[in-house]
């Protein structure tokens, strides 16, 4: 049976006059159509993704498309057998990606990188003279990227800039390529690397999850996953020849298994196996797994004493708190 339910993935850069009026007004809108997801509103425009029953999603792209203000959006559409929230939210945001450029910030629609279809990408990255920038944070490249692709040493996009000024030698006399999930981070990155002075840009045009269902490239060249901001945590890329690039966080070991450490305060996501999971309890530092409120011990019922057996085969122990 063919899967009820769809993950939307879109943005566009338009002028949006009254950010907080528009971004209630659309609430209530995806409200009234049972969507569920995240949206972001501001003056330079949209930036999406929802969850919901087909039809539904019909209705909220045939509407989209018919506004004057989102002419030629692009939907990209998963299909998948559940919602892939929790909640709707839609928030008036200073800025669609966070890069904090202030008074150089870029307009993509002034300024960017050449876009390029998933064909023309995979044939600018097998040549010598390019260089494949991942415009995505660590953690989203560690379970997959492009084979050969530069990883960015950054937590967070708005410190790519600042890593690119320090790692501009490897840059330097080369044709850049950059992309990311689905395309908006690299209009804005695209843009600034050539008012930075780089020369060539190009962009994935559509990201990474166009380039996973074009039906010429298929993928190739996609090692791993594709990190994705829903409940779904990655999705698959390459149907040419499928690997796992992602890593145990313990062990080291294949893993493309997403879970956050069981420390409340601390939630880190972790790539991590079943087994692990149980050995560690969940926690990714010794304190994480000893701490008075780790879930994985209050999901388990674990009593002091079977607390005191795991951390034994740690070489670890409880404190002592009283
Ligand atoms: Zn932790």
């Amino acid at each position: 049976m063919e899967k009820a339910y769809r993950v939307l993935l879109y943005y566009h850069y338009t002028t949006i006059e009254d950010p907080e009026q528009f971004a209630a007004d659309h609430l209530a809108f995806c409200r009234s159509l049972n969507l569920k997801g995240r949206i972001l509103i501001a003056g330079e425009g949209i930036n999406g993704t929802v969850s919901g029953l087909k039809a539904d999603t019909d209705v909220y792209m045939a509407a989209m498309e018919a506004n004057s203000l989102f002419k030629d959006i692009i939907f990209k559409i998963d299909l998948t057998d559940a919602h892939a929230f929790k909640k709707m939210h839609v928030r008036p945001r200073e800025e669609l990606v966070t890069l904090r450029l202030h008074e150089d910030d870029i307009d993509p629609r002034q300024l960017t990188g050449t876009y390029l279809s998933p064909k023309e990408w995979k044939e600018a990255m097998l040549r010598d003279d390019t260089v494949v920038i991942d415009a995505r944070n660590d953690y989203e490249y560690d379970v997959g990227h492009f084979r050969g692709a530069v990883r960015p040493d950054i937590k967070t996009f708005r410190d790519l800039p600042d890593w690119v000024r320090e790692n501009k030698a490897q840059f330097e006399g080369k044709k850049i390529l950059t992309y990311c999930t689905g395309g908006i981070r690299c209009e804005k990155f695209s843009g600034w690397l050539k008012q930075e002075g780089f020369e060539d840009v190009s962009q994935l045009h559509g990201g990474i999850v166009t380039y996973g269902k074009d039906p010429e490239v298929r993928g190739d060249m996609w090692d791993g996953q594709c990190y994705v901001f829903d409940e779904r945590l990655t999705v698959p890329i390459n149907q040419v020849d499928p690997t796992v690039v992602g890593k145990d966080y313990f062990d080291g070991t294949p893993c493309e298994r997403y879970v956050n450490c069981a420390n409340p305060e601390c939630n880190k996501q972790i790539l991590c196996s079943e087994e692990n999971e149980h050995r560690y309890m969940r926690g990714c530092t010794s304190a994480c797994r000893v701490h008075p409120r780790n879930l994985y011990v209050k999901e388990h019922n674990l009593s002091p004493d079977e607390q005191q057996e795991r951390l034994a085969l740690l070489g670890e122990s409880l404190p002592a708190y009283e």
